[in-house]
């Protein structure tokens, strides 16, 4: 039976269509195909295909530009009725359906094998869209990027005549279809077909035991926030704090940094909104020694932080909900920018000037805004560039300026001061983070379609440098061969090539 066409006036359809995170988009499609399995997945894209409607798919909704809520777009395929997590014998890995939500595979690898996957931060992300992206999270630091825990990935694809079929691809070197795992490694959501299962194993491990065929979850994490208020922090603090800050990435950047163990986020707030913080979790044996380390080291020349909170929990508890504040969202939900950054070294003295400067000023009116600064590198910087399709593997910080807002009134000052920090933060590359000596680009995961507006991105570097560097060409080979009528498409898609 093929997964029925579920229409407007059906309330499936607005639980697709409304799911997305950033309201700031909408979808109005033809249909929705709520799929229950692969057979029911080729039977669908094979469909829209034949009837030259657009299709996307879909996983968590947690896109933060409009690939799936795109008017243009026609058919939704939905993977999220396929969540099953299981131990598949005859692969030696543990099989994740395309529809489970990060949160969901975290609990049921937690309470089956006691094991995790290093995925990303928010328990309602899809691992249909977001594992294929790199995926970084809480325990990159410690143990690299999902992605590179990916063993084989089912993909239903498209042929030249319009066929769809499954196709499993794996990391074992004599597959014919490696390049197409490798392609899921870091290339991104909406490109290739439309994933229905993941099989995660560590490349190195050994034996046939499902619990030792992943990294084995930690026993407990420690959570941690303090914050100072903007009253107490003139420029000269803010400088330091700054400083304080990238130097202690520079240091603790190493995989073998007995500091991997701790992730933290800087989150500088616009002044207007009152307060900077940071929070954090660590998993190390002497955790509050760390924490205490950290927040030293962060406060060096500063005053004392206040509401300073630290909390030892299990991890379940902490991955289903973690730092329940930092992606708290109110009823009806959130329209969001993001532009994303790696950095390979601190900000400069002119960056953090820059920083200050848009971070107070009053003559933008912008509560949302904010400039966090997140710790990155560890084991994350271990691959080779090209060993997955996820170049990034120099990088000591995440920094993201990002913005929220309810009205579509306040849409355009948003914009324009998000926009506006983060070109005069890379002014001196054309107003984004070309790779080279300071930057290692952006993720594909945090999209920006800016990256490829001549307006935004002055540099002359194209936008799939930014965010693949080195590993695009093999991308489009990849996307000739496996997509060759681009099917699969938005505005950050790889296009096919030669
Ligand atoms: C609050 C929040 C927190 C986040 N935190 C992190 C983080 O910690 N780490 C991180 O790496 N990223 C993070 N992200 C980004 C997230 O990983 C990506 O947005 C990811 O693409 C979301 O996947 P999804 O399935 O939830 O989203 P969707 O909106 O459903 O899909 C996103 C993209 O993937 C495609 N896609 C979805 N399902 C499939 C499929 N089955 N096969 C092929 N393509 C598919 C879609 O077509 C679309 O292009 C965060 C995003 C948000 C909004």
């Amino acid at each position: 039976m093929p997964s029925e066409r579920v229409l407007a006036d059906d309330p499936r359809y607005a639980a697709t269509v409304e799911k997305r995170f950033n309201k700031r988009f909408r979808a109005r499609p033809d249909y929705v195909r709520l799929v229950s399995s692969t057979d029911e997945v080729v039977a669908a894209v094979e469909e829209a295909v034949r009837e030259e409607r657009r299709l996307v798919p879909t996983s968590g909704g947690h896109c933060l530009e409009g690939f799936v809520a795109d008017p243009d777009v026609r058919v939704i395929v939905d993977v999220s009725p396929m969540k099953r997590v299981y131990h598949d014998a005859a692969r030696r890995a543990i099989a994740v359906e395309a529809g489970a939500t990060v949160g969901e595979t975290f609990r049921a690898l937690h309470e089956t094998w006691g094991t995790v996957v290093p995925l990303g931060e928010h328990p309602a992300i899809g691992v249909g869209g977001h594992v294929l992206g790199g995926a970084f999270g809480f325990l990159c630091r410690q143990l690299g990027l999902a992605a590179d825990y990916l063993h084989a990935v089912e993909v239903v694809v498209v042929d030249a005549d319009g066929r769809a079929r499954a196709v499993v691809a794996t990391r074992d070197g004599d597959d014919a279809h490696r390049d197409l795992w490798w392609a899921h490694t870091g290339g991104g959501g909406g490109n290739f077909g439309v994933v229905t299962r993941y099989w995660f194993r560590t490349p190195d491990a050994i034996g046939d035991d499902p619990a030792a065929l992943l990294p084995r979850a930690p026993a407990s994490v420690t959570t941690f926030q303090a914050e100072w208020s903007w009253r107490d922090v003139a420029r000269a603090a803010f400088a330091r704090l700054l400083r304080n800050h990238g130097e202690w990435c520079e240091r603790h950047a190493g995989a073998d940094s007995p500091n991997a163990t701790l992730w933290a986020l800087l989150e500088i707030h616009r002044a207007q909104f009152g307060k900077i913080l940071v929070r954090g979790v660590s998993t190390d044996d002497d955790a509050e020694r760390q924490i205490d380390a950290h927040l030293a080291a962060l406060g060096t020349g500063l005053p004392v932080p206040s509401n300073r909170r630290v909390e030892r929990m299990p991890w379940l508890a902490f991955a289903l909900d973690p730092l329940p504040e930092l992606f708290a969202s109110p009823p009806g939900g959130v329209s969001v920018k993001v532009k994303d950054a790696l950095l390979k070294r601190r900000l400069g003295d002119r960056q953090i000037d820059v920083a200050y400067e848009w971070l107070t000023r009053d003559d933008h009116d912008v509560p949302g805004g904010m400039l966090g600064l997140a710790t990155y590198g560890g084991r994350v910087n271990v691959a080779a560039a090209d060993a997955t399709a996820a170049p990034q593997r120099a990088a000591i910080v995440d920094l993201a300026c990002s913005t929220g807002w309810l009205d579509p009134r306040d849409e355009a000052r948003n914009l324009a001061w998000a926009r506006g920090i983060y070109g005069a933060l890379f002014d001196d590359t054309g107003g984004v983070p070309v790779p080279g000596d300071a930057y290692d680009g952006a993720l594909i995961n945090h999209p920006d379609v800016d990256l490829a507006d001549p307006a935004y991105n002055t540099s002359g570097v194209p936008w799939h440098a930014l965010y693949y560097q080195g590993n695009y060409p093999r991308l489009q080979r990849v996307k000739a061969r496996w997509d060759p009528r681009d099917v699969f498409r938005h505005a950050l898609s790889v296009r096919p090539g030669g």
